[in-house]
């Protein structure tokens, strides 16, 4: 299973990703922890993203796309994988049709997690100030004025791949405001269900070869039956006047 979690910056994606792999055993995939460890680390790709990481707003597309390419070319996301934090706008989206595409690849779906931005505000300021007096390391990015930032990239950059994803009739949306097993066992419900455009999909398809749906051809074929064996019944009828005559 190839899926996508969107969610604005704090809507639980991380958790909700952590259940899911659990769940169907193929990897999480994050776009942030993998920038996150070239910084720690030094590298290159580190040293070119840093800036526009610690200030919230998005890396340059080819630097996350060719990341992401070598990441699901390793076995262990042979089976599948969950997307998190990645595409991030619809450029990146195309990028990765087209890296699927050309390994015979598609997603299964697309999963938004609904929050209200305002509890998330307080959710996150709440969850940084609880790290700060517990002595934790923070991200850099963890503050109040970045995540400002982060949530205005995420309108605007990455709110459009709602109906992107929409269009493409792959769009699961999952309320994130509910408890954390609520909204996995939603995430879970939303996974097994028929898409509603695959099934308006798999209709077309079926009505280009027949012209009718299979049901309505039986139900058509149906009364010229009945008529067929009322001809004849009604030849039998005339018959026997006949000879009665
Ligand atoms: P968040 O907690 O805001 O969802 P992530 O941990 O996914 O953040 O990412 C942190 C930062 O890493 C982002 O603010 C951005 O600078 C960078 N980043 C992560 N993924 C991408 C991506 N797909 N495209 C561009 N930048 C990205």
């Amino acid at each position: 299973m190839r899926l996508v979690l969107l969610g604005p910056p704090g809507a639980g994606k991380g958790t909700q990703a952590d259940q899911l792999v659990a769940r169907y055993g193929i990897p999480r995939l994050s776009t942030g922890d993998m920038l996150r460890a070239a910084m720690a680390a030094g590298t290159a790709l580190g040293e070119r993203v840093k800036d526009n990481m610690v200030r919230g707003e998005l890396v340059p597309d080819e630097l996350v796309v060719a990341i992401v390419a070598d990441r699901i070319r390793e076995p262990d996301a042979a089976k599948g994988f969950i997307l998190d934090g990645f595409p991030r706008n619809v450029p990146q989206a195309e990028a990765l049709e087209r890296l699927l595409q050309e390994r015979g690849l598609k997603l299964d779906a697309v999963v938004e997690l609904k929050v209200d931005e305002t509890i998330l505000l307080n959710r996150i300021q709440r969850r940084i100030l609880q790290m700060t007096a517990r002595g934790e390391a923070l991200r850099p990015d963890d503050n109040a004025e970045v995540l400002k930032q982060r949530l205005a990239a995420y309108r605007a950059q990455t709110a459009p791949l709602s109906a992107h994803y929409r269009r493409k009739g792959l769009l699961k949306i999952v309320d994130g405001m509910q408890p954390i097993a609520a909204v996995a066992a939603a995430i879970v419900r939303a996974l097994a269900a028929e898409p509603a455009e695959g099934l308006a999909r798999k209709a077309r398809k079926s009505k280009g070869k027949s012209a009718v749906t299979p049901r309505r051809a039986k139900a058509k074929r149906r009364p010229a039956g009945r008529s067929k064996a009322k001809k004849t019944k009604a030849r039998q009828g005339a018959a026997r006047t006949r000879r009665r005559g």
